[in-house]
């Protein structure tokens, strides 16, 4: 019998959903461990493909996180951190680092099974397991971008590699540009004063196919 798949987390958590269309809802946020277009060490920060990640996804040290040997394992896991009762919906939210280098059909399954419903974040440059409920693509620097239909396409904005054009031939219901976060900005910065948000309003209102999406969870400064 082939061994069971095992699945490297760095951390889980319960929140609330910072952004996008499902933004304000209470979500198991999964973040997989290891990213396809950063090794996540700083040393590389400037010759990855991606290189203005603010995201700790090296290891299984977090909150919540490590080693699961199977899907039900860490099913069962992310099920233990919902608080509510069952009978309420619940929420998973898979992101990374990126996902899609470990999330699979079996542990979508297991995730239904314990009665989720299952969201990925992904840069969009693998192939999409089936069974996804809700689909966010944010594509990032040069990469290619393989999937062409989504739930939502969140783009961090500007980005000299992947511009808003390059994407008229995604397929998505609702189209986000989120500014990109600047380099040593301090909580409470005055967004409204700040280049990358001005930038995405002006383009957003030129553009009205497009929307704001501000990151509520940095501006309430929770996780
Ligand atoms: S694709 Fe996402 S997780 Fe990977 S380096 Fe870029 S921002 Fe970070």
């Amino acid at each position: 019998m082939p061994e069971a798949k095992s699945y490297r987390i760095k951390e889980a958590f319960y929140t609330l959903q910072g952004e996008g269309a499902q933004q304000g809802r209470p979500a198991v946020f999964c973040r997989f461990s290891k990213c396809n277009l950063w090794n996540g060490r700083e040393a590389d920060r400037e010759t990855a493909v991606c290189n203005f990640c603010d995201t700790d996804f090296v290891g299984t040290d977090g909150q919540n996180g490590g080693v699961f040997a199977n899907a039900e394992q860490l099913a069962r896991h992310l099920s233990e951190l919902w608080p509510v009762a069952d009978a309420i919906q619940k929420f998973v939210v898979c992101t990374g680092g990126e996902p899609l280098l470990q999330l699979d059909t079996e542990l979508v399954e297991a995730l239904h099974q314990k009665g989720f419903e299952v969201a990925v974040e992904t840069n969009g440059t693998l192939p999409v397991p089936d069974g996804i409920d809700w689909l966010c693509v944010s594509p990032k620097g040069s990469a290619s971008v393989v999937v062409t239909q989504c739930d939502e396409l969140k783009l961090v904005f500007p980005q000299d590699n992947a511009r808003p054009e390059q994407f008229d031939h995604m397929v998505a219901q609702h189209y986000f540009l989120s500014p990109k976060a600047s380099p040593h900005m301090p909580p409470g910065t005055d967004l409204m004063k700040e280049t990358h948000t001005r930038q995405a309003l002006s383009y957003c209102l030129q553009h009205p196919k497009w929307r704001l999406s501000m990151q509520m969870h940095k501006i309430l400064g929770i996780d």
